[in-house]
């Protein structure tokens, strides 16, 4: 007997919605299973803004920049809608850094400048700069909601079925793939699946697959309103500092306006996918403040909105992508993934499909030798 669709996709966030788009666009049927409604929040890919970069330390990640932004042109034309807001990146901080990714940029042929902090502070005022800083054009920022609902629309229209507001409960491996049983009781089987299950995966997949630990933190993010909106947009901001600032244009995160949406990508609390508190600590809101009047004196240091979003991170921050059996984990998070999202969607449906495209070290067999 054939199995009810070739491909089910648990999680409608970034990572399963760019699954189904790539399944729907090379052919195959498709199941999207979502626990949530449409728009929900309570996983890591809500709200509008999310940094898009060239700039990585690392050899692996770098060409992978470039193939994303390839697929991102194609999603927008695709969905007929704009994602992507191309104002630049500027990296500065720590010296191996900056030196380690000016060595990739330069490999990959991206085209980047290093400036003086003084030069810096002339281009982007408003802005404090130290050290040496690294810009290259093609940074932004992408609309992550946005591009949720893009890829679902794209999938649904190539025939891809989302079904929302129902979560699986449990997955078995069968004769002919895999038998989900949802929470309302019913079942479907599956050629594959692919899980991207967000912070909720280890819940779903530990009794079948040896996983790496994966950590789950409770991350802030804070909005911090700019004092001239008028002035030209600021790229968006990496700086190697504390606990590792990054900051970009808020899109609509931050009410109506212009601000700077500002986090840290280290430093989280410790959750799980069901345990998070949803509330801001002050003493995070009021070092991010201090941060803002210290390096960021064109914005005024009292946020005016504020939310939290799960990380689920790998030891080595390095995505987790493999197949075991007809069952294939994606857990791209380690806060940052977004990036590369309609790509990760292209790495998944090759592993459904048997295609050897995957980088090594995002296989399960690297991560846990971790340490081992
Ligand atoms: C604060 C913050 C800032 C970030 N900034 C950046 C950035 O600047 N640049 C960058 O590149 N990346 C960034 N990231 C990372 C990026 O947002 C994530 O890589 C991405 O959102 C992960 O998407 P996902 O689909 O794996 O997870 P999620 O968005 O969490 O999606 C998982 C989905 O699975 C669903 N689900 C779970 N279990 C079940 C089940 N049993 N049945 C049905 N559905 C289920 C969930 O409801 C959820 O919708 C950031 C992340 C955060 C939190």
């Amino acid at each position: 007997m054939s199995a009810d669709t070739d491909l089910l996709v648990v999680g409608g966030g970034l990572m399963g919605s760019a699954t189904a788009w790539a399944a729907s666009r090379r052919g195959l049927s498709v199941t999207l299973a979502e626990q949530f409604e449409p728009d929900h929040n309570r996983g890591s890919s809500h709200g509008s803004a999310r940094i898009i970069r060239r700039t990585y330390d690392d050899p692996t990640y770098t060409p992978m920049t470039g193939r994303a932004f390839e697929l991102w042109r194609e999603l927008e034309l695709d969905a007929d809608t704009g994602l992507l807001r191309l104002l630049g990146g500027l990296d500065f901080g720590d010296r191996h850094y900056l030196d380690a990714i000016a060595a990739e940029l330069d490999g990959a042929g991206v085209a980047h400048e290093i400036l003086g902090a003084r030069e810096a502070e002339e281009h982007w005022p408003g802005l404090r700069f130290e050290g040496r800083v690294i810009h290259h054009p093609q940074a932004g920022t992408v609309d992550a909601a946005g591009a949720v609902r893009a890829l679902h629309t794209t999938a649904a229209n190539r025939g891809a079925l989302l079904l929302f507001a129902l979560s699986v409960r449990k997955l078995s491996v069968v004769s002919d793939g895999v038998l989900a049983e949802f929470a309302d009781g019913s079942t479907l089987t599956a050629s594959q699946v692919v899980v991207a299950a967000g912070a909720w995966l280890s819940g779903l997949l530990c009794d079948r697959v040896q996983l790496p630990r994966l950590t789950v933190t409770e991350q802030q993010v804070f909005h911090f309103p700019r004092l001239d909106p008028s002035a030209p947009p600021w790229p968006s901001v990496v700086h190697e500092f504390g606990d590792g600032i990054y900051h970009l244009q808020g899109g609509r995160d931050g009410g109506p306006g212009d601000d700077r949406k500002i986090g840290t990508h280290y430093g989280g609390r410790a959750a799980t996918a069901d345990r998070r508190s949803g509330a801001v600590d002050p003493a995070a809101r009021a070092a991010m403040a201090d941060y803002v009047r210290r390096w960021m004196p064109g914005c005024e240091a009292t946020p005016r909105g504020e939310a939290t979003c799960p990380y689920t991170s790998t030891p080595t921050e390095d995505f987790l992508l493999d197949r075991v059996g007809p069952i294939v984990v994606c857990s791209p998070c380690s806060g940052h993934g977004a990036k590369f999202t309609p790509l990760i969607g292209e790495l998944a449906v090759d592993l459904v499909t048997g295609a050897n495209t995957l980088p090594e070290r995002f296989r399960l067999a690297s991560h846990l030798s971790v340490g081992a």
